[in-house]
């Protein structure tokens, strides 16, 4: 099987690339039942994205997830 290559599309321009080239980033995304009652649930999911390299740099996407990274690596350390 040659070129068996899975093509994402960037979420930002909508340019088609290899995954391998793409920059995936999770975003979070917040729902809401819209019950507007105490069985309201409210819950975050995160949804995967791609990015190819020009949106990630313009939308600083590199540096968020160093961001995260450092954010995580903190929590696990603990108080
Ligand atoms: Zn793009």
């Amino acid at each position: 099987m040659r070129g068996k290559e899975i093509s994402v599309v960037c979420d930002s321009c909508g340019r088609k690339m290899p995954r391998n080239k793409a920059v995936a980033y999770e975003k979070g995304v917040s729902f809401s039942t819209e019950l507007h009652n105490a069985n309201d649930v409210r819950f975050f999911e995160k949804k995967k994205v791609y990015y190819c390299v020009s949106c990630a740099k313009h939308r600083h996407i590199f540096q968020r997830k160093a961001e995260e990274a450092e954010r995580n690596s903190r929590k696990g350390r603990g108080f």
